[in-house]
């Protein structure tokens, strides 16, 4: 049978066995008390377990070289087999999770990337993550006067900027909800007409 596509850890596991093989077939007296002693112990712990997880019985270890060294072969190749399987599984598992988030990203920005400018992909990015440049959001910077630059009356936060400032949304329409911008399943003529009115508010406060 051939093993070369074997690797290290499972030769290192196939060798072990057979040593075990021997051992058990030279009854010699010698061996036997080797096997005993304290310093094979570990040895003998180690290959006795490994017997077990390779599902080798006493019967087939009892027997002469030839017939045990190919059953021996036969069930490390499969527990070879068995890991490289259970390995590739977790492999695919990751990789799934990496198209997934993969999927999620460019899917984010399927639905404006064609179409949008840097600019604008900019205005989007920034009214999400709250770093459009309006007072509340740069605190350390305006600490001493936080009121509206178009109103003077309230305090400038992006909420104030895009919808409730009474000196920059004089009409309703210009009105704009966060959600404008910040949903998936918007209209895409409404996130243009939102990434124009948000850059006008801007303009005037700048
Ligand atoms: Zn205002």
């Amino acid at each position: 049978m051939e093993t070369g596509l074997m690797d290290i850890e499972h030769h290192a596991k196939l060798k072990q066995i057979l040593m075990k093989n021997r051992l058990n077939g030279t009854a010699s007296e010698l061996i036997k008390e080797v096997l005993q002693s304290e310093v094979k112990k570990g040895w003998n712990e180690r290959t006795s377990k490994l017997i077990n997880d390779l599902n080798i019985t006493d019967d087939h270890l009892n027997k002469e070289k030839k017939s045990f060294t190919q059953h021996a072969k036969k069930n490390v190749m499969k527990a070879f087999r068995e890991k490289l399987i259970s390995k590739s599984a977790k492999k695919s598992k990751v990789l799934h999770l990496t198209d997934k988030c993969s999927e999620w990203i460019t899917g984010k920005r399927r639905s404006y990337k064609d179409k949008l400018t840097r600019n604008q992909s900019s205005i989007i990015f920034q009214t999400r993550t709250r770093m459009l440049k309006v007072k509340e959001n740069y605190k350390n910077k305006y600490k001493t006067d936080m009121k509206c630059r178009a109103c003077g009356q309230q305090t400038e936060s992006q909420t104030h900027i895009l919808r409730e400032c009474q000196t920059l949304h004089q009409n309703k329409t210009s009105k704009i909800t966060e959600a404008d911008m910040t949903t998936e399943d918007t209209d895409t003529s409404r996130v243009f007409y939102a990434i124009g009115t948000a850059k006008i508010c801007l303009r005037q406060i700048d």
